[in-house]
This record gives structure tokens, C-alpha cells and sequence, in this order.
């Protein structure tokens, strides 16, 4: 039965959340999450400008539209010489949302006369509880590191490609989901989280 309504469309982060949340929400199983596509809720104009603003906009929508409690987050990229961004924009940097790897193709032309000990970056994200009597919290999850200058690894997504963590001397695209759950700027917002969401869904 489902207890937690995640607002994404895409099954795999709903595994991965769920493996996030369950060592410390004591008895969710994978089958008590459902996401806003297997609920049918539609998505929401995400119009906030900040990581926050707009992962409260998803989870607000999805609890209303499910009386579920619901969580969301919502990421991004932030580049220490750019002020922060792409930031919200870290999904349609090119133009066109969700092309991953023209984004990243972008970012990094953007970069290239940029010396070594100027390419911080933090990936950031933002994770949301929302549940039907009203109950909001939001948590930040951060990981800092530095932009490489050409892609490698094959695992991950977005800017995995071209983003080593700090302590790290892979990319993250090199590290399996499992070490970069345990580092990543999801990770910790959404453990973060958790003690809430197993206030809001009880035993
Ligand atoms: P969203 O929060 O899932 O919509 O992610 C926004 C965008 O930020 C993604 O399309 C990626 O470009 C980037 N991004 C967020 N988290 C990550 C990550 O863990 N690895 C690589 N790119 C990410």
C-alpha cells in the first residue's frame, strides 16, 4: 500500500531515494513509495528561483493532488566562478531540458581558460516533505568538489562526467551508485529528511 508519494517521473530515483530512507524510516518497504507518475498526479510550473522554493512547489502539488504525504527535491549544479550557476538552470543549460550531455559539452567550453585551483563546484540538493495537514521541511544536501576538463566513467547522469568530489580521484561517473549515494548532495538531504518522513507516516 502506499504510504509516501515521491513528485518525480523517473523510476530509478525513486529507488534510489527509497534506498536512502530505508535504513533510518524503519519498515518502508520499496513498494510503499509510489512516484507522481505511478499516482497519475500531474507536475506543477516549477516558477521558484531557488533549489528550495521549487522542491516545496513539487511536494505541495503531489500532496495535494494524492492526500499522501509527499517528498521532493530538486538539484542542481553550482559552479564557484559562475556565482552559482547553472544552478536552477543545471537541467536546460543548453536550451533544452534534460539534454545531458549538451549541457554538460557547455558548461565545460564555458570553463576552459579557467586554471585548476578556480574550479570548485558543488552540486546542491534540496529535499522536501510536504504532508496533507500542511507540515513543511526542507534540508540541503551539498557536495563540494572540482570541475575536471573532459568527461569519464560511465555510471550516474548530468555533470556526473565531469565532476570529482573532494577526496575523491575519480569522477562521479566512475563510482558505483552505492559510493556516490553515500557522499552525494541527495544522500544527505535525503537523510536528512528522513526523520521527518517517518514522523509524517508513522508506524
Ligand atoms: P533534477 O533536480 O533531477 O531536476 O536535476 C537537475 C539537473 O541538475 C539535472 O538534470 C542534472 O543536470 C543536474 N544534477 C542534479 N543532480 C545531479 C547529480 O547527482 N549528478 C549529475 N548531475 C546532477
Amino acid at each position: 500500500m502506499t504510504r509516501l508519494a515521491f513528485a518525480t517521473h523517473n523510476a530509478h530515483k525513486v529507488g534510489e531515494v527509497w534506498a536512502i530512507l530505508a535504513p533510518i524510516v524503519a519498515g518502508l518497504e520499496r513498494t510503499d513509495v509510489a512516484s507522481a507518475r505511478d499516482l497519475g498526479a500531474p507536475a506543477p510550473v516549477e516558477d521558484g528561483v531557488t533549489f528550495s522554493e521549487n522542491a516545496l512547489i513539487k511536494a505541495r502539488a503531489l500532496a495535494r493532488a494524492t492526500g499522501l504525504p509527499a517528498i521532493a527535491d530538486d538539484s542542481g549544479i553550482a559552479v564557484d566562478v559562475m556565482g552559482g550557476a547553472p544552478g536552477i538552470f543545471s537541467a536546460l543549460w543548453s536550451g533544452r531540458h534534460g539534454a545531458d550531455s549538451d549541457n554538460l559539452d557547455l558548461l565545460l567550453a564555458q570553463m576552459a581558460d579557467i586554471r585548476d585551483p578556480h574550479r570548485g563546484a558543488a552540486f546542491v540538493c534540496a529535499a522536501a516533505l510536504v504532508t496533507p495537514d500542511g507540515r513543511e521541511v526542507v534540508t540541503i544536501g551539498q557536495m563540494r568538489g572540482r570541475l575536471a576538463r573532459v568527461p569519464s566513467g560511465e555510471h550516474g547522469f548530468g555533470y556526473d562526467p565531469i565532476f570529482i568530489a573532494d577526496g575523491q580521484a575519480a569522477s562521479n561517473a566512475e563510482l558505483s551508485p552505492a559510493a556516490k549515494n553515500a557522499i552525494s548532495h541527495r544522500g544527505a538531504a535525503f537523510r536528512a529528511l528522513a526523520p521527518h518522513v517517518r514522523d509524517a507516516i508513522g508506524p
